[in-house]
């Protein structure tokens, strides 16, 4: 079979993609449109921070992996 390759987004595709994640907005492909984006591990707001996040689209299999931080957790405001 050998190596797979993955598809990435470009810097600013996958900008907009994070920040629609981290702002809890529906997610759509930046790249292609869909809204097939497959979210690991799925949104759970009771948890705060997962750890690191990766966003996939299931049209175009572009992907983007991220590590969400706690940026916006209590104490910040
Ligand atoms: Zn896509």
């Amino acid at each position: 079979m050998g190596r797979r390759h993955v598809k990435e987004y470009r810097p600013d595709e996958a900008l907009s993609l994070i920040s629609a994640d981290r702002e809890g907005k529906p997610l759509r492909c930046p790249s292609c449109g869909s809204d097939a984006v497959a979210r690991l591990p799925a949104r759970n707001p009771a948890e705060g921070p997962q750890g690191r996040i990766q966003l996939t689209c299931g049209a175009c299999t572009r992907l983007v992996a991220y590590i969400d931080r706690a940026v916006q957790t209590a104490g910040m405001r």
